[in-house]
This record gives structure tokens, sequence and C-alpha cells, in this order.
């Protein structure tokens, strides 16, 4: 109900279609004292020249948005629906509130349904009414040609549930409301609860809203009814009410069978099935990050959710002859008949409908399968062996349904023991960190450094991370890892430091679990302050996919690392959660570009040169630092410093290398630089910029890129599409003997040299970075023949047509030098 309630407290006003204000309620006049009717809203409200940019008046398909208030310093969340304005025409009303920026209400404002469904304006003192704003096939309307009173009479008789008729004609007596508003404590709204009349005949709980309007034109006593659908919050007060009582047989809001009674009559079930034949299973459904979602979106939909999963379940049970119950929080159970086409439609249907509902990305179901072969089990038992195949899944996305076996089993156990020597491990000091150079790709000196933890197990040698930090992150216990090898980070520095040694920046890893569990910012503080480090020596690489997840804890976070001096960098960036877009919101103060998630290979590497190339423009625009991470070939660097990308780390440079081995090479200054991952000092020209600003004349420009012609190659033929003046000359044509006569090459090119041409172009395709070269023969319009050097590259595809660009030399002096000495030397 809180929530509801807090909607009162919003400032209400309306604006024409030019953003002047035509109406404001009392709240915000009294948060702008000085604020006129005819002001445009974004001078009076936002002192903006124009419209705000999140306006959502201003992008007509928003109902809502959430914007920066500067007067006010506030995030303000915004609804808008339209209505018609006495004197105005159309308008917009818009209500807003600020955002308590502590929670995380931002997310459930964000997603929570248009704060109202129909707006009412009452004119107690000249008994007449205006339905301002109703959405349509919500509830059922009254008639608009009545007085207020008659109306009122009618809403009750017609439209409200029989047991709410008489609060209801009391709440909207003109009476009453004069006589409670405004009461003297301040109050200025006045709320009721009341069943109302849907099209389809239900009824549906909803709120009245009462607020005054202090500006009435002739002194009449006018006042705004709003009405808000709070059906969910109702039906969960009901169950959790209903849930006190231990004997109900079904949950209230998903209308299954409670957990217990679930149990007990799935048993009676199971031994009373008529066709013992057919084999049943147990499926357990569990939604992902379910909590979260609570969290985020707020528990109205959160129970949405578990309204409608409750539904299809039913359906199910229905229609299939099974069973079905809630279990409790996300978690629901279902026996069905264990056939392929019934099991994977029903998981089908469940992840369409959350993946069809806004905001579910990431809150999919999971699936664990026990197949009934034991009816000596217990159904409770057999629960738990769905639930263990379920677990052995949780977290992986591409995997989403897993059915009990012996093996889960034995998995299970292998965790458990891999976690008990975890323990050991860490009293017994067998966790270690190698580190692994950061580089200056131009120079190919170190920078810095990233610490990897590894595993020195007395019998299994060196584990990798991989094999151990996804379980400790699923039960938390990675913070306990993490604490202990940043120390050990700092110990290291702090050593080196000691022995007289000049340091670099070492970066340590931090999980998004620590970042729930542990204090971090206090923990590096203390880490520093016990070592005496200065904090930009020790840099804190948190990953991508933290932010896209709970982006407002770990902004926050960030913020007060970077404050107490820490260097934040954004690891894995491009795993394929985040979004370019998100960059300029992000406030680390270095990007992280894994390259081994960027597809390059094949035809498909212009799209992952394509994106590499806009991370790094785009992260130069927003005056982000960048490194490249994962680098394994010359190539691979070549081209990130081609795009102004300085420095890297990956195999191609180091390996990660344990203490011994990192120390004597930091040792030799002339392999470190101290100056650490620089912005970017010196402007670098991009080739892009070179060809859009007006640096060249198009005459110097064509001589500096040579001769370039656009081929379409299709079905064996080579099409000349465009060629710039250079081409022309080279190859002795002109743009109007080409259109009178033919656009095709192969034409032109000697008879022996069409293969290779034809070669010339797949390679390209094969290698879309490099392109592919070839020397060819061609006849000029006068019979000679000359030799031309061609480098193309392909484009794109279209219509099963090929598209190159080529780049062409003469090259016939060279040829004729060549051959000459070849014919020298053979005789
Ligand atoms: P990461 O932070 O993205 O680290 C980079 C991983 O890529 C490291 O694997 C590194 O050895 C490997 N690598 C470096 N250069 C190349 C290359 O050129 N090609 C390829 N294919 N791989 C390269 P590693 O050491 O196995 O670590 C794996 C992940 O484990 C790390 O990914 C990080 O997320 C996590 N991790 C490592 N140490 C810690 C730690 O102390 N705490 C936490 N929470 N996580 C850690
Ligand atoms: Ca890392
Ligand atoms: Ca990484």
């Amino acid at each position: 109900m809180k929530e509801t309630v807090s909607n009162t407290e919003s400032s209400v006003y309306v604006i024409d279609s030019e953003y002047r204000l035509v109406y404001i309620n009392d709240r915000l006049q009294r948060l702008f004292p000085d604020l006129q009717m005819g002001e445009y809203c974004y001078r009076g409200l936002c002192m903006e020249n124009s419209p705000c940019v999140n306006c959502p008046v201003a992008r007509q398909s928003y109902t809502h948005a959430i914007f920066y208030n500067k007067p006010v310093q506030r995030w303000i969340d915004v609804s808008t629906g339209a209505i018609d304005w006495p004197g105005h025409g159309s308008c917009h009303i818009l209500l807003s509130k600020s955002i308590d920026e502590g929670s995380k209400n931002l997310f459930y404002n964000l997603t929570s349904l248009s704060p109202y469904d129909e707006l009412f304006e009452l004119n107690l003192t000249g008994n007449s009414f205006q339905l301002l704003y109703y959405q349509a096939d919500k509830y059922v309307i009254p008639l608009s040609d009545q007085s207020l009173s008659g109306m009122l009479q009618d809403m009750a008789d017609h439209m409200i549930h029989p047991d709410d008729r008489k609060s209801f004609l009391t709440f909207l007596d003109p009476e009453h409301i004069l006589a409670c508003l405004p009461d003297d404590s301040g109050r200025h709204s006045l709320t009721g609860e009341f069943r109302r009349l849907q099209p389809d005949g239900g009824y549906c709980w909803v709120l009245y809203t009462i607020v005054p309007i202090t500006y009435s034109e002739n002194g009449d006593h006018i006042v705004m009814c709003f009405i808000q659908d709070i059906q969910n919050q109702k039906l969960k007060e009901l169950s959790e009410r209903q849930l006190l009582t231990p004997d109900i047989t079904f949950h209230p809001l998903t209308g299954l069978y409670r957990k217990n009674v679930f149990f007990r009559l799935a048993e009676d079930f199971l031994r009373s099935r008529t066709e013992p034949d057919i084999p049943y299973c147990l499926m357990a459904i569990d939604i992902e990050h379910f909590k979260l979602f609570n969290e985020w979106y707020g528990t109205a939909a959160g129970d949405d959710f578990l309204i409608n999963i409750g539904r299809h379940l039913k359906r199910a049970q229905e229609e299939h002859n099974g069973i079905a119950g809630y279990i409790g929080n996300d978690d629901f159970a279902i026996i069905l008949p264990c056939r392929d086409e019934i099991l994977s439609g029903l998981q089908e249907d469940l992840t369409g409908y959350l993946q069809n509902s806004k905001n579910c990305a990431g809150f999919l179901p999971a699936f664990g399968l026990y197949i009934i072969e034991d009816l000596s089990l217990s159904v409770n038992a057999m629960y738990d062996r769905a639930c263990m195949a379920l677990m052995s899944i949780k977290g992986n996305y591409a995997k989403r349904c897993a059915q009990y076996d012996n093996g889960i089993m034995q998995r299970m156990e292998r965790d458990h023991v891999l976690l008990s020597e975890v323990q050991r491990a860490l009293t017994n000091d067998e966790f270690t960190f190698y580190a692994q150079p950061k580089c200056n790709m131009a120079t190919g000196r170190i920078i810095g450094l990233e610490s990897l933890v590894r595993w020195n197990h007395p019998t299994r040698g060196l584990i990798p991370p991989g094999d151990f930090i996804p379980l400790l992150e699923s039960n938390g216990f990675i913070s306990n890892l993490d604490l202990y090898m940043w120390e050990k980070v700092c110990i290291a520095l702090r050593n080196w430091m000691d022995n007289g040694h000049r340091a670099i920046p070492i970066s340590v890893n931090v999980s998004r679990i620590d970042i729930y569990t542990l204090d971090v910012v206090e923990v590096f503080r203390n880490l520093v302050e016990k070592y005496q480090i200065e904090p930009r020596l020790l840099e804190i690489e948190i990953t991508e996919s933290a932010y896209t997840e709970d982006y407002h804890i770990i902004t926050g976070v960030v913020e007060n690392l970077r404050s107490a001096g820490f260097t934040i960098l954004m690891d894995d960036f491009g795993s394929g959660y985040s979004s370019l877009n998100m960059l300029k919101d992000v406030n680390v103060d270095i990007i992280k570009l894994d390259m081994k998630f960027l597809d390059m290979s094949g035809r498909t590497a212009g799209k992952g040169i394509g994106i590499l190339e806009a991370v790094i423009n785009m992260a130069h625009l927003m005056n982000l630092r960048i490194i490249a991470e994962g680098i394994e070939t010359k190539e691979q660097a070549q081209l990130l410093l081609d795009m102004g990308c300085l420095y890297g780390q990956g195999y191609y440079f180091y390996h990660p290398m344990p203490v011994e081995v990192f120390e004597p090479l930091l040792l030799d200054a002339r392999q470190v630089d101290y100056r650490g991952l620089q912005a970017r000092s010196i402007d670098y020209l991009s080739a892009k910029q070179l060809l859009n600003e007006d640096l060249f004349s198009e005459a110097i420009l064509n001589r500096i890129i040579g001769a370039i012609a656009f081929y379409e190659v299709h079905d064996n033929t080579v099409e000349l599409m465009r060629a710039n003046e250079q081409y022309y000359k080279v190859t002795q044509t002109n743009p109007v003997d080409l259109a009178e006569h033919s656009y095709q090459m192969l034409l032109s090119v000697h008879p022996d040299d069409y293969d290779r041409t034809l070669h010339l172009f797949e390679c390209a395709v094969s290698d879309p970075l490099n392109g592919s070269e070839e020397e060819i023969r061609r006849y000029l319009k006068d019979g000679r023949i000359i030799w031309l050097h061609l480098h193309a590259f392909f484009l794109r595809d279209q219509n099963s047509h090929s598209l190159f660009y080529c780049s062409l030399a003469d090259i016939t002096e060279q040829k004729q030098k060549e051959l000459l000495l070849a014919s020298l030397m053979s005789n």
C-alpha cells in the first residue's frame, strides 16, 4: 500500500500542446512558489529553454520517464496521460514524484503501471463532474450527461461491488469530502478502496484518491479524483492473511495447491493412477534471480509474475491430467505424463511468457526433471531430486532444463569436496597469484600488471580459476578468497617497494558477489592504509556483467572507490551484456575490451572490426581510457594500434607468470613504462577523419588514394560499379566510353588471367581484414597490355551479389624488368 499512498504525494500538472502550464496542483505550487499559469513547463520547472530531452510528452511513445531536475536537484519520475482540458483542448496531464535514490525505486517506478486508470474532476459546489481521462475497456464507466450526485448513485448501484456500496457513497459524499479536505493537519488527499466492475463482469480492487484543486475560477469547490488498479496488492494482502491460516488448500495468489497439500495429494494421485504404465515425471520450476526481480521492480510486479505462472501450470494440470503445486518463493512443482511434447510444450510456454514480458531478460525459468520410477519414494524426496537437477543448471543460460540422474548426485558431491578443499587451501596458503603484464603496444613496454589467482593444489598441481571460481561465486565463498588475494597483492607491492624498487600499478579482480557480501570500499581503504600503498597502484577490475545486473549498487560502490583514489576498470567489455550506449553512463576510468568476445573470423570479421572501432571511438569521445585484452597475434595488436587503442594485454605479449618470473622482468627499467595507462595524449588521426574533414582537396585525396574501383561479383562476372579519376588514368578509359560499352571487367582482362582474377575476389571474402592481392594483365583500348596490381577487399553481400573495393596500380614497368631479368637468367 505504501507505493500507492505515495502517489498521492505526486505533483500534478497539466500542459497544453505547447508545453504551457494550464493546471498545477497545490503540492507543485509549494515546491515552486513562483510558478505561473501559462508558463512553459520546461522553463518554470526545469530551467531549460526547450522541452527536456527525456520528457515523455515530447516522445509520444513513452508514458514514463525519469530525469534529473536541476533546480530541485533530484531524480524525478514522470508519468503522463492524454487529457482534454477545459478551454485548452487536448493536453497532457503529468504526475511527477521524486525518486528516493537510496532505494531501487527507480526500477519499480519505471515498470509500474501508469499511476492512474481514470481521472474525474468533481465540482462539489456545482454538483457536476467530468471524466477527464480513462483507460479504455478497463472498467465500466458512467454516462457523462448526469449530475454528480446522479453519477455517484449510478456508480454505486451498477459499478461497485454490492458489499462496498455503502462505504463508496459515504466516501464520495461531497459533505464528507469538504469536511475532510484540507484538514487541519495539512492533509491534502483522501483515499478509499472499493471493487469496481470491469467489462467482463468481474470486479477489480481500485484505489480512489481525491485531491482538491485550490484554484477554481469562481470559487467552486473542485476536486480531482484518481482511480488506480490495486488488485495485485490486495491479492497479496489476502494471501498473506490466508497464509496465517494453515489449513487452506490453495495458495491464493497462484491458485495452486500449497506445498504440504501438494505433497500429500500428489502421493494419492500417483498411487491411484488408472494407467500405471504411462511414466510420470515431476518437474521443479524456479525463476532465476526472482528475488532480484522483486527488489528491482517491486513486489506488485513480482506477484503478477507468480499469478501468471500459476495460471500456466493450472492449465497444464487440467489439459494433461497432472497435479501442480506452489512450493514457496519462486518455486513450483508439477507432475505430468512423461511425454516430450507435453514437457517441452510447458517449458516453451513459460519461457515464452517470461521472454515476452517487459524487463524480464535474465529472469528466465529453469526446469529440473525427475522421472518417477520408484513409487516408494515420497513426493517430497522426488521434488528434492528434481531440485538437484535444477541446481546443476542454475546460472547457465544456455541450458534451461536438466534431468536428475545419479551423475548429478556425484557432481554435487564433488563440489562439496571442492569446497571443503578450498577451505583447507586457504589455511594452508595454497592460493597464490600469477601476474600478467599490460603493455603499451607501440613500445612493448610494461605499464602495469593484473593479478590472477592460481591454486597450487598439493596433488592436482596448478589449478586455473575457471575450475573453482564459478562454484565459489555460486555460494558466496569467493569473497573469502578475494580478500585473501587482495591482501597477497598488497604484500607483494609493499615488498617490492621495501626492496627499493619503483612500483607499477597492479590490478585485482573483484567478483560481483564481493560487492554484496563485503564493504569493498572499506576493505580497499584499509588495505592501502595497512600497507602504506598509494591507491593509484591498486587497480580494481569489475566485470561488465555486474554493471548490467546490479547497475545502481555497482555505480555507487565504484563512485566511492574512485573518490578514495582507486582506478576502476570495466572488465570483459564486449562480453555481450552491455551496449555502446552504456559507456556514456558508466563511471569507470578504464574500459577493458576482451578480444575473445569479438568474432574476427571469416565473413563476419567485418562486424567484429566495426564493433571494435565503435568502442574505441566511443571511449575516446568519452575520455575513457581503453585497453584490449586477449591479444594473441601480431595482427591483432597492429589492428588495435591502427584503430587508436594503444594498450594491450595477452599471450602475444606475456602469459600470466609467477612472482619469481615477473619481478626480474620489472627490474629492467627499459622494459617498464612508469607512466601507466594514459589517456590518449597525442591526438591520433583516424582515417575516417582524414576523409571527412576538408583537409585535402579532392584532387590531392585522389592522388593519395590512387586508383580505386568498386566491383560487384556474381556468377563469375565482375561488374565495375564506380571508379575514381585515377582509375580512368591508369586504365586509360573514361566514364563516357565505359557507359557506352561495358562495365564487364573480365572483358578487358587477359584470358589467361581470368581464373586468377576470380580467385582474387574469392580470397578477399575469406580474409575481410587483409583483403587479397593479385597481379593481372589488362588490355588497353589500343590493344596494348599493361600489368596491374590489384588489392581487393570484400565489403558486403547483397542479393547474392558481392561488393568489393579494389585498389589498382600500374606495375607494367616493374613487370617488364622482372620478365627481362627472368629471360636473361634462363639464357
Ligand atoms: P579475466 O579477469 O578476464 O582474466 C583474463 C583471463 O584470460 C585470464 O585467465 C588470463 O590468463 C587469460 N588470458 C590472458 N591473455 C590471454 C590471451 O591472449 N588469450 C586467451 N585466450 N586468454 C588469455 P585466468 O587466469 O584463467 O582467469 C580467468 C578468470 O577468472 C578471470 O578472467 C577472472 O574473471 C577470474 N579471476 C582470476 N583471478 C581472480 C581473482 O583473484 N578473483 C576473482 N574474483 N576472479 C578472478
Ligand atoms: Ca580481469
Ligand atoms: Ca577480462
